[in-house]
Formats: C-alpha cells, structure tokens, sequence
C-alpha cells in the first residue's frame, strides 16, 4: 500500500475515536516506523510501504486510538525547540511551561546562577535553562527514580549534564543549600479537575505529576514554606499553577515574604506561572 493511502485509513480510524490531531498523528505515527522525518515523509507519499511495517504502524494506530499520548508513542516531546525522551514515568512536556522559561531566561541572561528544579521529571525547565545559561549550574530532584533515570539522559543529550546535578530527593529533605532560584511546575491539579481530565492524561500521565490533593495546593503550599529556607537573599521562586489558583497562590506568596515580580499568562489567558522574590 502507498503511504498517503495508510495515512487515510489510519486518520480515518483515529477520527472515529474522537482524535482531533488524527492527521498529523498519523502522520507522525508513519514517519516513527519509517525512521523518516515527517516532512520526508510528506515529500514521498507514494513510496510503498511493505507489510511488515504496516503492521508496526497499525500497532502504533492502535496504541493511540485508545487515547495512548502521542508522545508517549514516539517516546519524545519537543520542548524549548529540544526533543526531550519522555515515558510513562515523567510528565509530557507542555508548551505552557516554555512561556516560564522564557521569563526566566530574560532575568538571568549572562548571569552565573545556581538552579533547584522541585520535580524535575523529563528534566525539561532546568535543561532549557541551562542549555542557554552557559555559566549557571543546577540541581533537579524527584521523588521518581525512572523520572530522573530519563532526565539524566536528557541532560547527556543536550550536553548540560557536567553542570547538572539529579538527587532522588523531596525538596522537604533538602538542607545547607542555597540557590538563587528554584523553578517547579508541581502536581496542582484539583482532586475534582482530576476526575474531569482527558483521558489521554487520565489514563496514562502519571498521576503524582498531576495532582494537587483537594484544592490543587498540597504540594505548591509546602514548597513555598520551603523555599524560604533555601533561597539566597533577593532569591526567586517560579512556579507554575494551576487555573483559578492565582489569587490564593498570591496570599501564600506575600504571606511568606515573597514579591511578586511577574504574572505569566498562558495561550487561554490563564495566569499560569508566577515569578516571585524573596525579601527580607
Ligand atoms: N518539570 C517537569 C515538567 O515541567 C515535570 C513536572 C511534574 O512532573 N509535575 O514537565
């Protein structure tokens, strides 16, 4: 069979199952069993395909039809124009959190600092950020050891492991650190958002990567109380959160004696990170 038409079957049976991206994900699906970039692909969509790898492809068709996450599939997700290796174990990557690290590294151009990434999962925040501060070094910690398994390799990848240090640890056990900032995208999702959630997420993200316990906050409380401790004076606090969480996250925040610096919105208008300075 030619591809274009195995495309046309594939995408046909992943819109039956509700795929909006039922296209390009065949797309992709295609070119992961060809070892062929997708625009190559698109480039020759009358090469046969043999049946061996149709059967491999339907296979993958299969995974996703069942609402497996793409990315989970091909096993990567770009991220900060970077393709990070991501599995069941670690969050995907979202493009929300890109919007962060852009903040961030407009603070921090040129500037040496030392960085705590609080749940470091694929690895994904510190890895940007220290791929492009070439001066800086951090440390990412997690409480999952295949989570930082895959962030190693990512640091490797991306040639920042030499200033990069992976601990399995919960930031509560941290102690005679200091840092000048520490990044965290926390579990802050709603006990009630959670029932709600994609099955795509629901069903295969893992899900201490996601929830926030009944108000979302569990953990973003505790680490706000923590980071405290562990900041250098003037240090910052970036933390993503979740929708509707802004204006209690704020009162945690001054609370603490932190200030905020800035309110970062995502594609939906949603305040969804927050940079904030500790003061004293
Ligand atoms: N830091 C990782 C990310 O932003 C993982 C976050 C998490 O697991 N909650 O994707």
């Amino acid at each position: 069979m030619i591809a274009s038409k195995l495309i046309n079957f594939a995408s046909n049976k992943l819109k039956q199952n509700k795929i909006l991206s039922h296209k390009l994900d065949s797309e992709l699906l295609l070119s992961k069993v060809l070892k062929k970039k997708r625009e190559e692909l698109l480039t020759n969509l009358s090469q046969k395909i043999n049946k061996k790898k149709i059967l491999s492809f339907n296979k993958l068709i299969l995974r996703r039809s069942l609402k497996e996450p793409l990315a989970y599939i091909i096993k990567e997700k770009e991220f900060w124009s970077k393709m990070f290796e991501v599995d069941k174990n670690t969050l995907i990557p979202r493009p929300e959190t890109e919007l962060m690290v852009e903040q961030i590294l407009k603070i921090y151009k040129n500037k040496k600092i030392f960085i705590l990434d609080i749940g470091t999962g694929t690895g994904c925040i510190l890895i940007s950020l220290l791929s492009e501060l070439k001066s800086s070094y951090g440390l990412g910690i997690d409480i999952s050891k295949k989570a930082l398994y895959l962030a190693k390799k990512n640091a490797i990848k991306h040639l920042v492991n030499n200033k990069i240090s992976f601990l399995k640890r919960s930031f509560k056990d941290l102690y005679n650190c200091k840092f000048d900032l520490i990044v965290s995208n926390p579990p802050y999702i709603t006990s009630n958002e959670m029932r709600s959630l994609d099955d795509d997420i629901k069903k295969y993200e893992p899900k201490i990567a996601l929830d926030g316990g009944n108000d979302g906050l569990d953990v973003i409380k505790k680490v706000i109380y923590k980071a405290k401790y562990i900041l250098k004076f003037d240090g910052r606090l970036a933390l993503e959160i979740g929708n509707e969480q802004f204006k209690k996250v704020s009162k945690l925040l001054l609370k603490n004696n932190f200030k905020i610096e800035l309110n970062i919105k995502d594609y939906k208008d949603n305040t969804r990170s927050i940079i904030s300075r500790l003061i004293r």
